[in-house]
């Protein structure tokens, strides 16, 4: 039998007793009765978290505060115990909602999505990895599956060795978007998977801040790489000889095994079908990235560039040590016919060598990615339905801001004006369907500031592009010239020079200031131009196509589109790549996972009222609890209600002969249901307050 949302528990168990409401506050903040406000939202919030109930709904949606412990409450045991149970019976759950959409899914046959949001730290990677795990080990299964389900749990932990880094907002934090589609058949068994990632902050390869560092993959190797394979790879155990590691200063965190974390990748790298050869490859390049930052210039009596070392990684990427001294201290430049190698200077030379680096790491990622696609790739091509997953970046906001924090901003509007969308449309849509009449509740639209991005011509991202078109013109400075100039009156926008007196003495004159849906961050402009351009020299890049190393070769293919043509700006892909994931999500029924973060210092047991109030505020979960409430907490088809309450009814047991609606009309005028109580749609009776229908399920229970 179908146990889903729309047929509503009772709850019976968790908020019978006043005391334990008391002590444990509501499972559900659409039961938060009379008062709705926002103190009541966060004395509820707070409470649960102090008895480490950490997950609440609002009807449907989880939100879930981050223990920052581990709670005993993520066992196969505990799986088995939410595995096809009603949604409201047990307490709240992340394996809840996993199971409700799964069943939604398995008896709908429709797609789905589950969308993880909140900021950096707040435990969204966390969420993402229970759901999967839920569904890896508890949905229904042949043997045959059994290596799906393993390789879809361990692409996991290789992903996050090579796009997760730590932060000064966590230590694992996820330095690229992911989206994930798990596929499963009508029996309802996971039988494939997909994944799609979003921009890879590979600026990080290169330079980490204070406090922060490189990807986890770099230690990982140099501190857990069995002996052999550093000697081939031609490395020393000792972070501290890497430039590339140790610009944050912080190359070993307590938190952090990179020890045992390799043996995890080494054999979650086996199970999704890497050869031996195919690992020597992949790690040849990571150590080739640590010997590239570790090349250093010279100025030669011209005053030009010249290297003094690069045997390392002529012999690991097998390019011809000529080709590649040639490559990173000279630029090609064609000239009609004919070639002209033109000399870097110093600081030009370390500029290319860094821009190869995160060329070289990025597009190892996006590799990686594909093998781990075609290893979850389900080759039978009967109809399947899906599960999505996002898990993409968080808010961020640092003391100092830049063109990647602009972006993951940029992605978590768009993403909160999905929500906005999505939650207010489909209400409203199933309202209009069943002829329900629909007062919309007001709500703060991020469309402006979405608007103030990514407007044709005039919004920032347009700004951006167009001075990244002006070498030798363009600056960062001309760029915010130029912004202030075509967006200066905006609302959400401020600089140094449009500032009021008090807001001036907050702000440098090379930064601005967005006024974004979840909070102010003030970016600063330097690095902009250069970090959309993502130049990568042609020298640079025919270099790496000599190389003998399958996955380089297949990274940079000789028929790449030439420089001639203008590759599209790192800013405009992702715009793009959003547009692209708006249409996935569009498509899919959408379920919501709000994570919170209780403390900035990422320790348990402290819940910070002012943090929590400021999520509670720009997650919009108040907008969503009114538009809950304001409508109908729950409603179910008439026959389904019928057939449950039937008995409850003289004329309607055992048999009703006439309609379903005519039916529950009967029922529920005998039930004694005032008319403010409940609405007869078309297909559903809509119940305003979930204690209505308790009371109708108590007496069900007692008869
Ligand atoms: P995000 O992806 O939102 O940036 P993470 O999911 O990586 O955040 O969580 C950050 C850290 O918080 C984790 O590494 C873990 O230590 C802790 N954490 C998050 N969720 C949980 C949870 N449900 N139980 C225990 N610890 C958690
Ligand atoms: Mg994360």
């Amino acid at each position: 039998e179908h146990k889903g949302f729309t047929d509503i528990g009772t709850n019976r168990n968790m908020e019978a007793s006043l005391t334990a409401r008391d002590r444990v506050g509501i499972q559900d903040f659409v039961l938060l009765d009379a008062y709705m406000s926002e103190n009541a939202f966060l004395d509820n919030l707070r409470k649960r978290f102090h008895e480490n109930l950490i997950y609440t709904y609002i009807g449907t949606l989880l939100v879930s505060v981050n223990p920052y412990k581990d709670l005993d409450i993520y066992s196969t045991k505990q799986m088995d115990t939410y595995m096809g149970v009603n949604f409201f019976e047990l307490p709240p759950h992340i394996f809840a909602l996993a199971d409700n959409v799964f069943r939604t899914m398995l008896s709908e046959f429709n797609n789905h999505f589950i969308l993880i949001s909140g900021e950096s730290g707040a435990g969204k990677t966390e969420a993402s990895k229970k759901i999967l795990q839920f569904y890896a080990v508890s949905c229904p299964s042949t043997r045959l599956l059994n290596n799906v389900r393993d390789r879809l749990l361990l692409s996991n932990p290789v992903l996050e060795a090579f796009g997760n880094a730590k932060t000064l907002k966590n230590d694992n934090s996820s330095r690229f978007g992911k989206y994930m589609d798990i596929q499963f058949d009508h029996q309802g068994g996971a039988v494939g998977g997909h994944i799609l990632s979003y921009l890879l902050e590979k600026s990080r390869v290169v330079h980490q801040n204070h406090g922060e560092r490189n990807f986890h993959i770099f230690y990982q190797l140099v501190e857990g790489g069995e002996e052999d394979l550093l000697r081939w790879l031609g490395l020393e155990r000792n972070c501290q000889h890497y430039s590339y590691l140790v610009q944050g200063r912080c190359a070993k965190v307590s938190s952090i095994n990179d020890k045992s974390e390799w043996k995890t990748v080494r054999k979650a790298l086996s199970v999704i079908e890497f050869n031996e050869s195919d690992t020597e490859h992949l790690f040849g390049i990571i150590a080739s990235v640590l010997h590239l930052g570790n090349i250093k210039f010279e100025t030669d009596a011209r005053g030009y560039a010249s290297l003094n070392n690069n045997q390392e990684m002529h012999w690991l990427l097998g390019i011809p040590a000529q080709v590649l001294q040639r490559g990173l201290t000279h630029r090609k430049i064609e000239a009609k016919e004919e070639e002209v190698f033109t000399p870097f200077s110093v600081d030009h030379a370390v500029y290319a060598r860094d821009a190869l680096a995160k060329a070289i790491y990025g597009r190892t990622f996006n590799w990686l990615v594909n093998k781990i696609n075609e290893s979850l790739a389900n080759k039978d091509s009967s109809r399947k339905t899906v599960i999505g997953l996002l898990d993409i970046y968080g808010f961020e906001v640092f003391n100092v801001n830049s063109f990647e924090q602009f972006c993951i901003n940029y992605c978590n509007e768009k993403l909160q004006q999905l929500f906005i969308q999505l939650t207010l449309k489909s209400e409203q849509e199933e309202y209009k369907m069943e002829g329900i009449e629909w007062e919309p509740v007001p709500y703060f639209n991020n469309k402006i500031i979405c608007d103030l991005v990514e407007e044709k011509y005039r919004g920032i991202i347009s700004l951006l592009d167009e001075e990244c078109l002006r070498p030798g013109e363009a600056t960062d400075l001309t760029l915010l010239e130029k912004m202030e100039e075509k967006i200066g009156g905006h609302p959400h926008f401020v600089t140094h020079k449009l500032a009021d007196q008090k807001t001036r003495k907050t702000l440098d004159r090379g930064d601005f200031r967005l006024l974004h849906y979840a909070g102010e961050v003030t970016y600063c402009v330097i690095g902009f131009l250069d970090k959309n351009n993502d130049l990568l020299y042609r020298s640079g890049k025919e270099v790496m196509r000599q190389s003998k190393n399958p996955i380089i070769q297949h990274c940079f293919p000789s028929t790449e589109p030439d420089s001639k043509k203008r590759p599209e700006t790192v800013v405009t892909q992702f715009k793009g790549s959003l547009v692209g994931l708006t249409e996935i999500l569009m498509s899919k029924e959408a379920w919501y996972v709000r994570c919170i973060k209780p403390n900035e210092a990422k320790q348990p047991g402290r819940f910070d009222d002012v943090l929590v109030r400021h999520q509670v505020k720009y997650l919009g979960l108040m907008e969503h609890l009114r538009v809950r409430r304001a409508g109908f907490a729950y409603r179910r088809k008439y026959e389904i209600f019928l057939q449950r309450y039937k008995a409850l009814c003289p004329d309607t047991w055992p048999n009703w002969k006439g309609t379903a609606a005519e039916g529950v009309q009967c029922l529920i005028k005998h039930l004694g249901y005032k008319p403010d109580e409940y609405k007869m749609g078309r297909t559903k009776i809509f119940i305003r307050h979930p204690r209505t229908l308790f009371a109708t399920e108590d007496a069900f229970q007692v008869c």
